[in-house]
């Protein structure tokens, strides 16, 4: 297969969506936004052996590469419009683009996101996606607007695609479950759409919960202290062992894209009727007071230190 050869091949596969007026194979797509809102643009790289182990499955990396992106749309508050897809290649592997398509359009058909264009290069594997998104202005979910006296709240379970990372790298016994949370990460759109509003700061989990919630503290000027036991954890999870050893998987570990947000305690029942219609848990795991940081107590009520708050690169 050449370039040309992979781009068509792409391009047959994508689905026509009635926000393109021009997709795959010019110089540039054509894209009519909604009236009345605004882009919210987002790009995200997977590189092989740093974001997903050298052995992961193409159809997982072609979900990866899209929920990762889609979840920051969510964390704004966005609705998907569409993205593109730059994809590095070591080889021009057919089977290889087939799998990673799988992955990749089930999920963008699941969320209406129309794959408009992008680039097709020859290097080491490497995957970057730009995910367009749109919001009415004031509506969108920014970092900014956490208060004193908000509730710190997270939607899901935390810790289960780190402690399945852990377990793959550590030679262990894998758990399908933990893996499927790493590998399949669920985009929150619906939730990030239902919190307009409501939410007064959001942002998605991807490097670590307490490093996460940080730069909501820091973007709105407050402290937060967070309830370690508060902190909600699956199944699969709780069976790996005593509730303080999980800590530095939910507390610290990446790649959960789940939503943390603030909402006034006046929302408090706005939030949980959230949760009750899109039938999934929304926790409250702790407050924003005066100061700078996140405090993390554990179960005894004595401060908790993470040897690192979360996933840094270059660190
Ligand atoms: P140009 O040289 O004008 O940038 P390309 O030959 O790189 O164009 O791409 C031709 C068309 O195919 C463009 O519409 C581009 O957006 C699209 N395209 C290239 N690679 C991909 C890809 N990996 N996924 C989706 N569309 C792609
Ligand atoms: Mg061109």
């Amino acid at each position: 297969m050449t370039e040309f050869n992979l781009i068509a091949h792409i391009r047959q596969r994508s689905a026509r969506l009635s926000q393109v007026l021009l997709g795959i194979g010019d110089d540039c797509a054509l894209i009519t936004p909604p009236t009345g809102q605004v882009l919210a643009v987002t790009s995200d790289t997977l590189n092989a052996g740093v974001h997903f182990p050298h052995d992961t499955c193409a159809a997982d990396i072609g979900h990866k590469a899209l929920a990762v992106n889609l979840s920051d749309l969510a964390a704004m508050g966005a609705q998907a419009g569409f993205c593109t897809l730059a994809l590095s290649l070591p080889s021009p592997d057919a089977s290889w683009l087939d799998g990673f398509l799988d992955g990749f359009l089930a999920l963008a058909q699941t969320h209406q996101v129309a794959l408009v264009g992008g680039d097709t290069t020859r290097g080491s594997l490497s995957i970057n996606v730009t995910a367009h998104g749109w919001v009415p202005p004031q509506a969108a979910l920014r970092r900014n607007g956490a208060q004193v006296g908000d509730d710190i709240w997270v939607t899901g379970t935390l810790g289960d695609a780190a402690a399945g990372l852990a377990q793959l790298l550590g030679g262990e016994h894998t758990d399908a479950a933990l893996l499927a949370r790493l590998n399949r990460p669920t985009p929150r759109l619906a939730v990030g759409m239902a919190l307009r509003g409501i939410a007064s700061a959001c942002i998605d989990v991807s490097d670590g919960l307490l490093q996460d919630l940080g730069h909501i503290c820091q973007a709105s000027g407050v402290a937060a202290q967070v309830q370690l036991a508060a902190l909600p954890a699956s199944p699969a999870l709780l069976a790996l062992g005593s509730a303080s050893a999980l800590y530095r998987y939910q507390a610290t570990g990446g790649d959960d894209y789940e939503l943390c947000f603030t909402a006034a305690p006046a929302q408090s029942h706005a939030v949980q009727a959230i949760a009750m219609q899109l039938d999934l848990p929304i926790t409250r795991i702790g407050r924003v007071v005066t100061g700078e940081g996140v405090q993390a107590y554990d179960a005894d009520g004595a401060l908790w230190q993470p040897n690192a708050a979360g996933y840094q690169h270059f660190a």
